[in-house]
């Protein structure tokens, strides 16, 4: 017999599968909320040894933890879950923490956005009176983290920090972690590799949706790297991340291999023929829904604008994201627009067909200060080290007309490049 903890459903007062996921919880009928911008809240998985933690244990650490528990709420968040496992390796936790989303996203009643310290969570009024409490959100971890990772877990411990203080101070070690992590892939190429891998997570709701993934490439959610993928597959050779053999380069400068194209016509339910990871002009890669961010063509401006899920003002193309958004996903190839993950802004294959970063033309405020310095690097390896500067933002113009005056002025580089097509 399976123990307690084991079972596919935690023990918890409200229904619980995948058949929640898509369950939105509007402001009217939540009872409290965590992260989303209102309170710090991140998520982070730590590897600890065998005998540093208990067995499906929560601890919630805070002050007056649970008058501040109350209708109509906001509180700070950390949720630490410690594992460990005598097959534990660092490399797999960001796979564990890829999959929190989905384990609160499955009780009935509590929503769950983002990842890392983006997240954004809602327990709802129906929920509380059922008789949710914060501990709950510990103990959905636990028994989900044990019945997805049997093969690696042995022990799960969560740690919820309700306090401010500890939240800011923990989420600095969880920041660096995560730099870390992005970084580990640093001076891999994908030509030092043989294989990418694929991520099929996504076709539950975009059938012909494979993402690709290569060391310069991540997948378009921002949440799987090469690196990942390759953990991901150690962890289950059967789940959605499969190794891909490359192949032969059909076209090296546009990012096309044989054996890449030959996977992706017998596993994207026939619409994908054809995949140039190198550019956006020709069989670009498919958006299913959750990229970080869109690439569209400006063929005005011969050069591509940038925005990031949020940004909700207009943009040079004349659609907000959520429009755009509309547009380029499903899973299919919309030459001249794509979604993609905001960390292959700064790789060197980003458009590296089209003439890399120098197509920018505009992009948010908020993608500039993310970017920072990692930006600013690659503009100075490309010649323009002042580039970041004559790249408008929503500040300088949300229409083309104000756009083409802006480039004009600044002497953008685009301007005199080789049309886009
Ligand atoms: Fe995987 Fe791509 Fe979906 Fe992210 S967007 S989960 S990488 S298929
Ligand atoms: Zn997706």
């Amino acid at each position: 017999m399976r123990s307690y903890w084991e079972r596919e459903k935690p023990p918890i007062p409200v229904a619980y599968g995948p058949a929640f996921e898509g369950e939105r919880i509007r402001k009217e009928d939540m009872f409290i909320e965590f992260g989303g911008q209102r309170t710090a809240a991140f998520e982070w998985v730590r590897t600890k040894e065998l005998d540093e933690i208990e067995d499906n244990k929560v601890i919630i650490v805070g002050t007056n933890v649970e008058e501040r528990f109350k209708a109509g709420g906001k509180m700070p968040l950390a949720i630490v879950i410690d594992v460990a496992g005598r097959k534990m390796q660092n490399d797999f936790e960001a796979i564990i923490e890829r999959k929190l989303h989905h384990n609160i996203n499955e009780a009935q009643g509590l929503w769950h956005m983002g990842q890392r310290d983006i997240v954004w969570m809602r327990i709802s009024n129906q929920s509380y009176k059922d008789g949710i409490t914060l501990e709950h959100i510990g103990i959905i971890h636990n028994t989900m983290t044990h019945h997805r990772f049997k093969s690696i877990v042995d022990k799960v411990q969560v740690t919820l920090y309700c306090d401010e203080k500890d939240v800011l101070e923990l989420q600095e070690q969880a920041r660096a972690v995560y730099r870390e992590r992005d970084r580990r892939l640093g001076g891999m190429t994908d030509e030092t590799v043989e294989t990418f891998y694929s991520c099929l997570l996504c076709q539950s709701f975009a059938p012909s949706h494979v993402c690709v993934i290569s060391p310069e490439r991540l997948g378009l959610c921002g949440a799987y790297n090469w690196l990942d993928c390759k953990a991901a597959f150690e962890i289950d050779p059967t789940g959605g991340n499969q190794p891909i053999a490359k192949g032969p380069a059909v076209d090296e400068k546009r990012g096309r291999w044989e054996g890449v194209d030959k996977y992706l016509k017998s596993n994207s339910a026939g619409a994908v023929e054809s995949l140039n990871l190198y550019t956006i002009m020709d069989n670009p890669m498919t958006s299913c829904g959750c990229f970080e961010c869109i690439v569209a063509i400006i063929p005005e401006a011969n050069g591509v604008m940038l925005v990031q899920r949020g940004h909700t003002g207009e943009t040079p193309v004349g659609m907000k994201f959520s429009t755009l958004a509309g547009t380029v996903g499903g899973g299919t190839q919309n030459p001249g627009f794509s979604g993609i993950g905001v960390n292959f802004i700064t790789s060197k294959k980003f458009l590296f067909a089209d003439g890399g970063i120098k197509r920018i033309v505009w992009m948010t405020k908020n993608l500039k200060e993310r970017l920072g310095e990692d930006f600013k690097k690659r503009c100075e390896e490309e010649g323009f080290p002042d580039l970041i500067d004559k790249i408008a933002d929503e500040t300088a113009a949300e229409d083309s007309e104000k756009l083409l005056e802006f480039l004009t002025n600044a002497g953008h580089p685009a301007l005199g490049m080789e049309p886009m097509f």
